[in-house]
């Protein structure tokens, strides 16, 4: 594993949004008359968020196609406005805002906004950089399957507090799970406004497709991190690259039978080969999907062994903007940690607001947030913040 550490590496990561900039400077026009509209009839707080927003519209117009680390819209947010109607607009938009701000504030929300929801811990690859390599992990009690009334208890207590966003996917390939068409269905009925699968698009089946269709998923996240047989399967173990290929493509064929569908898709990729190209993976991906990302691979292929950061005291932005639900109901604030050592309860004993404003989520922020992070195994070894 030490030699993944030591690999040339990416640097920054860098985006590729496909869609076309004269569309997208349109759309940012029409967002900032309807926001300047908008501002006039807003009570004071949503003026607030209305405004920091415009400014990212005015930012990002003459920058738009690369790098969401800009300040400005993300490419993300711009394919969502793309895709979704015009009266989803300003709601959609002040959920991002507030987001962002409570992620940069480090301030508790009544409810999590973002959930991720893992239908299974299992995974069918055994890719280099992730933590299904590690063998204490990948056995009892760690593997499992959500239940499907579990799942939609989850579901259900999201949905009533006001959850935006939803993934399903964390430490396991979501698509195995033999209920996944019947999650994604429920999925469906509830107001979210940005549901969001991880695969590794090994087992994307027709019926798998038409599910996530139908459901009007909006990101489908694909982890392939190469344009070549080689390298794909160098690092994704167990992988066939040529199936993957077939079944991302065979994604938009169906795609293109669903009217208005707004479902966008991403390669999602990291760095952790020498041989690995941006350049080649783009050229490959980008003709098959609408958005491509590389990044530098985060080291969680062995989380509790990687070398303690002394001097890390900032807080962590997952402590306040997201929780994890695992497939046995465990409730735990990130997937770096995949062996749940900072587990904050479990969604069968009680409701995920109590775990959210609950003891063990307390301790734990503040820890935190008076620069104690160092204390906390594995805070104390992980780069995230
Ligand atoms: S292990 Fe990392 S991601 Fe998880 S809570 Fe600690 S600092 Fe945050």
């Amino acid at each position: 594993m030490k030699e993944l550490a030591e690999k040339q590496r990416f640097g920054k990561g860098i985006q590729l949004n496909v869609q076309k900039t004269n569309e997208v400077k349109s759309l940012l026009g029409d967002l900032a008359f309807l926001i300047e509209d908008t501002i006039k009839i807003s009570p004071a707080k949503q003026k607030e968020l209305l405004l920091s927003v415009l400014d990212k519209c005015t930012t990002v117009s003459s920058e738009v196609g690369f790098d969401q680390n800009k300040s400005g819209l993300s490419s993300q947010e711009i394919n969502w406005l793309l895709t979704n109607p015009k009266p989803r607009w300003i709601e959609y938009l002040i959920f991002r805002q507030q987001l962002f701000e409570i992620s940069n504030q480090r301030v508790v929300p009544d409810f999590p906004p973002y959930v991720l929801i893992e239908p299974t811990s299992v995974c069918n690859l055994r890719c280099v950089m992730c933590f299904q390599v590690d063998k204490t992990f990948t056995k009892a009690p760690y593997m499992g399957m959500i239940d499907l009334q579990l799942f939609k208890k989850v579901v259900d207590e999201c949905s009533a507090m006001g959850t935006k966003a939803i993934t399903l996917a964390s430490r396991g390939e979501p698509t195995l799970h033999p209920d996944f068409e019947a999650m994604l269905d429920y999925l469906s009925k509830k107001k979210f406004m940005e549901i969001k699968i991880n695969t590794n698009g090994t087992k994307l089946s027709e019926n798998i497709c038409h599910a996530i269709l139908r459901a009007k998923v909006t990101s489908v996240v694909f982890s392939v991190d190469a344009g070549t047989k080689d390298t794909y399967e160098k690092i994704r173990v167990r992988g066939k690259f040529h199936e993957v290929v077939r079944n991302i493509e065979r994604f938009h064929r169906i795609r293109s039978t669903y009217k208005n569908s707004p479902t966008i898709t991403r390669i999602s990729g990291v760095k952790v080969m020498p041989d690995q190209s941006k350049e080649q993976m783009l050229r490959f991906w980008s003709e098959r999907v609408d958005e491509v990302t590389i990044k530098d691979a985060l080291p969680r292929w062995d989380s509790y062994n990687n070398p303690i950061d002394e001097t890390i005291v900032t807080p962590c932005r997952q402590l306040f903007d997201r929780l994890y639900v695992w497939y046995d109901g465990t409730v735990n604030p990130c997937d770096f940690d995949y062996k749940s050592y900072l587990a904050t309860g479990n969604v069968t004993r009680n409701t995920l607001s109590e775990i959210w404003h609950g003891d063990a989520y307390r301790r734990l922020r503040e820890e935190h947030l008076v620069g104690h992070r160092v204390s906390i195994n594995p805070c104390d070894k992980c780069p995230i913040t």
